[in-house]
């Protein structure tokens, strides 16, 4: 028997959220599918989709020519654009849509010689002070680039750096910001994340819904971006409610009892304070479970909601089975998935699912699809 760690990716989740992704914006939509889709896999992710998908957006042009590799034709964005001159004529050739956030790549775009013209996204650093081109300076610098021969359309965008935060008035002021500095300049828009999506629904109807896209990216995968929970996706349509995509599994390897005051792993950080059955499960950090997770995590065992105890090693945790007598070895533990939700461990380990996504490896990947 092989190791028993799984992580099962479900595609028809994936094409699901991706749909209520598009229902909640109501534009089109690139779905997100950088970092090899959060860790589920960019190929299977994007075929899943690449009939209905207006398009992917991927960091950079390795993780795209992976996609054109295995087929997909439908467009592709890089989010920062080129790093490096040499990487033009395969853009063209590979027909990738670029962000242009900063000056220096402008310099060298408007330089190189082509032959074709390339879709730009020019980028506005609108108030998240990541990357983008100043308010200022964007107008400018868009009317440039559309009179070039390099330039074939451009789509306006920006980011938003508070999204997830409902409370917040930062969202409202970028929006703000990138309308004043776009008054006048007819083009596409693309604003959202899945945050955006979700909890600034408001956002799009200042802009002409035909000319708008979104970039969801983590509701994709299932996990609500959003801090406030009250704000669910409306729970009232189960049509509309967001599937977890990644069920991370394991099995238990080891029971064992240990009396009330005796400790358990390194650091022996856990100790009991009544008499505890202690399964250990095969699954750690090198899998990408998180180290920093603390006692109290939640985890499922044959479907029942208990708790991580100790500290996580690189191969193996513990689970408390004090009150689930009925377990074994060989009984099925869910790391994450249906029963336990991404972010529920993300809080216990002091991070967001998006972290614990990318972080899965060595582990076996197993895709199932339900047309
Ligand atoms: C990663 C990324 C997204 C997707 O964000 P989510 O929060 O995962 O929806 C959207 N836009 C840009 C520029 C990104 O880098």
């Amino acid at each position: 028997m092989s190791r028993p760690a799984i992580a099962h990716i479900r595609l028809d989740a994936f094409r699901h959220n991706y749909r209520v992704a598009k229902k909640h914006h109501g534009g089109k939509a690139l779905a997100v599918i950088k970092a090899n889709a959060y860790g589920h896999g960019a190929v299977q992710c994007a075929k899943a989709i690449e009939n209905e998908a207006d398009g992917f957006a991927v960091a950079a042009i390795e993780e795209a020519l992976q996609l054109r590799e295995a087929g997909i034709k439908a467009p592709i964005l890089l989010l920062e654009g080129f790093f490096e001159a040499t990487e033009l004529p395969l853009i063209v050739a590979q027909d990738l849509w670029i962000v242009i956030h900063h000056v220096w790549q402008i310099e060298i775009l408007l330089a190189a010689k082509l032959g074709k013209s390339v879709q730009v996204w020019l980028k506005m650093d609108s108030g998240m002070h990541r990357i983008g081109l100043s308010p200022a300076e964007y107008a400018a610098t868009y009317l440039r680039l559309s009179q070039h021969a390099n330039v074939a359309k451009i789509v306006m965008m920006s980011h938003f750096a508070n999204a997830d935060n409902l409370d917040s008035q930062h969202t409202q002021q970028q929006i703000a910001v990138f309308k004043r500095a776009t008054a006048g300049l007819n083009s596409e828009v693309n604003l959202a994340n899945s945050a955006a999506i979700l909890g600034w629904q408001h956002a799009k109807s200042l802009f002409d819904a035909e000319t708008q896209w979104s970039r969801p990216g983590i509701m994709l995968y299932g996990a609500n971006p959003l801090k406030t929970s009250s704000l669910n996706l409306s729970s009232t349509d189960q049509n509309d409610v967001l599937r977890p995509v990644m069920h991370l599994t394991s099995r238990i390897i080891s029971i064992r009892k240990i009396t009330k005051g005796e400790s358990i792993g390194y650091g022996s950080i856990f100790t009991a304070d009544r008499d505890t059955i202690v399964g250990v499960v095969a699954c750690g950090y090198a899998d990408g479970y998180p180290r920093s997770a603390i006692t109290g995590t939640p985890m499922a065992v044959d479907g029942k909601m208990t708790r991580l105890i100790g500290r996580v090693s690189m191969d193996m945790l513990f689970v408390d089975l004090t009150d689930l007598p009925d377990v074994i070895i060989g009984s099925q533990v869910e790391l994450w998935g249906e029963q336990v939700p991404a972010n529920t461990v993300a809080a216990g380990a002091g991070t967001i699912a998006y972290e614990l996504f990318c972080n899965v490896k060595r582990v076996q990947f197993q895709y199932s699809d339900v047309k």
